[in-house]
């Protein structure tokens, strides 16, 4: 991966002949710090008033692409014109359209089941937090002490395996997070190639160019979308980290640094 401000000519270059931008973006960990609970995770004021502003450049089409549910993902960013893609893009919102996966909005009172397993299973157990999104599950054990980690992997394991192991449930991980989603074959990266589809349909002229920043596992296959369509990718963390993003930037400060600069 290549520093971004090492190479911001070369990218700048870019974004200047490009007819049209699509910038998409992952929430939390990119456009925001993490934190402990996902709903301590808030935008700051200035990265908001810069997505606000590019959204209103014609130039731009402006979206997020969150593992968070579309509701909470609406309400948290608080800006209109933009897209949203929730529950890694199982829902869509934007561009005039919307998108709901229909094999996962059939599951929703399977998941609900789940989530009944799983709150009782890591009932008295401090530091996991079972969230439900509608159309996946999360549990998060970023606050559980690390001699207490094996033991939540081995339970989570013990309610999910039966259902995993038979395909009628897909288990993810992230950053201390594990993720119960339906059994279809729908990601972050179909989702970023949907939209690119689409945003060519409804702004295009040819000459998109779209951008895509991530900082976890389940942005990898956006990076890979991107990388396909001749864009930019962008990962978020450290520069050691295995990414087939082609750049990256070290924090949420760079990025909102990056958003000045657009
Ligand atoms: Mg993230």
């Amino acid at each position: 991966m290549q520093y971004l401000f090492d190479v911001w000519d070369r990218i700048s270059h870019r974004i200047k002949s490009a007819n049209h931008i699509l910038l998409l973006s992952d929430y939390d960990g990119t456009l925001t710090p993490i934190v402990d609970r996902p709903e301590l995770a808030t935008l700051p004021q200035e990265t908001r008033k810069l997505l606000r502003t590019l959204a209103k450049n014609r130039r731009y089409t402006v979206g997020i692409v969150s593992g968070r549910a579309l509701p909470d993902l609406k309400s948290n960013v608080g800006l209109e014109g933009i897209i949203y893609a929730g529950n890694h893009g199982l829902e869509i919102e934007g561009l005039g359209s919307t998108f709901l996966e229909p094999i996962a909005e059939e599951m929703r009172p399977f998941l609900q089941i789940m989530k009944q397993a799983l709150l009782a299973t890591f009932k008295g157990i401090k530091g996991v937090f079972v969230e439900d999104k509608g159309l996946t599950i999360s549990v998060h054990y970023r606050s559980v002490k690390d001699d207490e980690e094996r033991y939540v992997m081995d339970a989570f394991s013990r309610v999910t395996d039966p259902l995993h192991l038979t395909g009628r449930v897909k288990i993810t991980q992230g950053k201390k997070v594990y993720e119960i989603r339906p059994p279809v074959d729908w990601d972050k990266g179909k989702a970023i190639a949907w939209l690119i589809a689409k945003c060519k349909v409804v702004r295009g002229s040819g000459g998109e160019l779209p951008i895509y920043l991530g900082d976890d596992l389940t942005d990898e296959d956006g990076f890979k979308v991107i990388e396909r369509n001749n864009g930019i990718s962008i990962f978020i963390g450290e520069e050691d980290v295995q990414s087939v993003a082609r750049y990256f930037l070290k924090s949420p400060e760079e990025v909102t640094d990056f958003l000045k600069m657009l």
